[in-house]
C-alpha cells in the first residue's frame, strides 16, 4: 500500500504517526526475539530512559518490570559494573553489564534508584542541560532538576552529559554541534561542579551522528560517547543496548543475546 494510503488509514483509524511508530516497534522487536540470530555472551551497556514515565512513551518501563529484568540479568550470570568500564574494554567476553539512562527524568530517582542502591549496582545518568534548567514543555516534575542530579552523584550516579537540548547531531551545523557539546559539559560542572566525562548521543542511531560531531566531542573532552547499535554505531562511538516499553521478559533476555545488535529505534 503506498505510504500516503497507509497514512490516510491510520487517521482515520484514529492512530496518530507516534502510535502507529509504536506497534511497528512492538511487531519489529516480538518478531526479532523469536527469529533473531543469538550472539555469544558478551558484556554490554543497557541504555534506560524513564522507569514510570508514561508519557515517554516507547522509552518508558514500567517499575515492576525494571527490577525484574535487573533479577532476570543476574539469573543469567550477569554482573554490574560502571559503563565507562566496560566502555574502556569493549572487547571483553566476560557477562558484565552496565546500567544507562538518558534525558534525565525524575522517575529515575523515584523508581530506579533506589533499586539500584538497594542491589549496590553502578549507573550512569546522562542529563540535557537545558531540561535540568527547567527549559522544556514536559510539565511540572517530569524532569531532574540539578538539586535532585546533584543528590543522585552524590549517592553513586555517574553524570554524564546528553546535550543542551536534545538536537539531532545528524540535522545541526557544526557550529551548534560544538556548542552543544562544550556547553553542556561546561553547564554540568558549573551546575554541580562534576566535569563529565562521557556523552550520550542524542537519539542516538547512526543518523544522528557524523565524523565531525566525534572530533568535536573528542576536542570537548569527552572520553567515551555512548550511541546504540553494536553494528551500526560510528567509529570511536561506544554501543549500547536499549531496553525499551515493550521488552518483555523474553525480549530482553534476546537483547542480552545480542537479538538488536543491528536494530535501531528509529520512532
Ligand atoms: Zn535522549
Amino acid at each position: 500500500m503506498p505510504a500516503q494510503r497507509v497514512k490516510t488509514a491510520l487517521r482515520r483509524a484514529g492512530l496518530t504517526r507516534r502510535h502507529a511508530a509504536a506497534i511497528r516497534m512492538c511487531c519489529e522487536r516480538t518478531a526479532l526475539s523469536v527469529a533473531g540470530e543469538r550472539r555469544p555472551a558478551r558484556s554490554r551497556i543497557l541504555c534506560y530512559h524513564s522507569v514510570g514515565t508514561a508519557s515517554w512513551g516507547v522509552n518508558d518501563v514500567a517499575p515492576a518490570r525494571f527490577r525484574s529484568q535487573i533479577e532476570t540479568a543476574i539469573r543469567a550470570g550477569y554482573h554490574f559494573v560502571p559503563a565507562e568500564l566496560i566502555a574502556s574494554d569493549e572487547d571483553s567476553d566476560e557477562r558484565r553489564l552496565a546500567i544507562t539512562f538518558d534525558d534525565g527524568l525524575a522517575s529515575v530517582a523515584t523508581n530506579a534508584a533506589p533499586v539500584l542502591e538497594e542491589m549496590g549496582i553502578p549507573w550512569t545518568l546522562a542529563v540535557v542541560t537545558d531540561w535540568a534548567d527547567g527549559l522544556h514543555e514536559f510539565g511540572d516534575g517530569v524532569m531532574l532538576d540539578w538539586r535532585a542530579i546533584e543528590r543522585l552523584a552524590e549517592t553513586g550516579a555517574n553524570i554524564a552529559s546528553h546535550s543542551v537540548s536534545h538536537p539531532d547531531f545528524g540535522r545541526i551545523d557544526e557550529q551548534k554541534a560544538e556548542a552543544e557539546l562544550f556547553e553542556s559539559r561546561f553547564t554540568i560542572a558549573s551546575r554541580i561542579g562534576i566535569t563529565p566525562s562521557a556523552f550520550a548521543i542524542p537519539l542516538g542511531q547512526t543518523k544522528n551522528w557524523n565524523t565531525a560531531a566525534q572530533e568535536s566531542a573528542e576536542r570537548a573532552g569527552y572520553l567515551t560517547v555512548y550511541a546504540q547499535t553494536e553494528d551500526r554505531r560510528h567509529p570511536g562511538t561506544v554501543a549500547r543496548t536499549f531496553v525499551t516499553r515493550f521488552d518483555s521478559p523474553r525480549i530482553f533476555r534476546s537483547a542480552l543475546a545480542g537479538v538488536f545488535d543491528h536494530w535501531e529505534e528509529w520512532v
